[in-house]
């Protein structure tokens, strides 16, 4: 299988100011980064586990589905007289 080659553009970092492709067309006006600057820029932070995806964590609230009955998590504060369902039940087509 061929992996299919992505159009590059020549661009000049405006950082350190070395002349580079970027796979993507440059707008002009907006200061285009080569690679290494790019990374750079980013906000240091550990990457040594789960791959640097810094998500804000999700709180999941406990609840019984009100379905089958089943312990499960939401990831909303569930609305108290409300019924909850658990994602099996979601997903299932109410009759
Ligand atoms: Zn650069
Ligand atoms: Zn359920």
């Amino acid at each position: 299988m061929r992996v299919e080659e992505k159009e590059m553009f020549k661009a000049v970092c405006s950082d350190c100011g070395q002349e580079c492709e970027i796979p993507f067309k440059p707008t002009e006006g907006r200061p285009v980064k080569c690679r290494d600057c790019f990374r750079k820029g980013r906000p240091q932070r550990d990457n040594s586990r789960g791959g640097g995806n810094f998500r804000r964590e999700r709180r999941d609230f406990d609840v019984t589905c009100a379905e089958c009955g089943k312990e499960t998590t939401v990831p909303f504060k569930p609305t108290q007289g409300k019924p909850v369902l658990c994602r099996d039940c979601f997903k299932k087509p109410q009759n």
